[in-house]
């Protein structure tokens, strides 16, 4: 007999599997405290906090023009742009909704929004991102605890309470 839509595997899950995530509204929370504040004019809404596997999937927003950050990457990333538009300095490109871009290990570049744009992308990072002055030296460095404890610390100021970090976290 064939499945049915109304067919429910449940029963095969095995007991030590993770709880999934699903946000229905992940790029347009309803609620706008969702989005941690990561400079002027910049966001991080977290989607997946991965302290088990050392990567962090999350929505970059950047509303003021400028440079972004300038890092290393020693391990790679996957982008994709939902909104708006950006570039790399180092790079003939601009990213714009719908471009996708593999960050291969090793990659240094300068992250820029022009004045007058402004972007949302998905970036899944993984191990972290060194930050670099303008001769390639490391001056610090973020990963996925980091971005854990920056949300922690926002959604417990901002009312959420501290936990509420916990629902992205594998
Ligand atoms: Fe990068």
């Amino acid at each position: 007999m064939p499945d049915t839509i109304t067919t429910r595997y449940s029963p095969l899950v095995p007991q030590d599997m993770l709880d999934e995530i699903f946000l229905k509204d992940a790029r347009e929370p309803e609620d706008a405290r969702l989005w941690v504040p990561n400079g002027p004019g910049r966001w991080s809404r977290p989607l997946c906090l991965n302290v088990s596997q050392g990567y962090w999937v999350h929505l970059v927003k950047v509303t003021v023009g400028g440079v972004v950050s300038r890092h290393r990457h020693p391990a790679p990333v996957h982008g994709f742009v939902l909104e708006g538009r950006w570039r790399y300095l180092e790079r003939d490109w601009v990213a714009t909704a719908g471009s996708y871009l593999f960050e291969p290990p090793g990659d240094v570049h300068t992250l820029v929004v022009d004045d007058g744009d402004s972007m949302i992308t998905l970036f899944h990072n993984t191990g972290a991102l060194l930050y670099c002055d303008e001769q390639g030296k490391t001056v610090g460095s973020t990963d996925v605890f980091d971005r854990v404890a920056a949300a922690r610390k926002h959604y417990e100021a901002v009312g959420l309470g501290a936990d509420y970090v916990k629902r992205f976290i594998r």
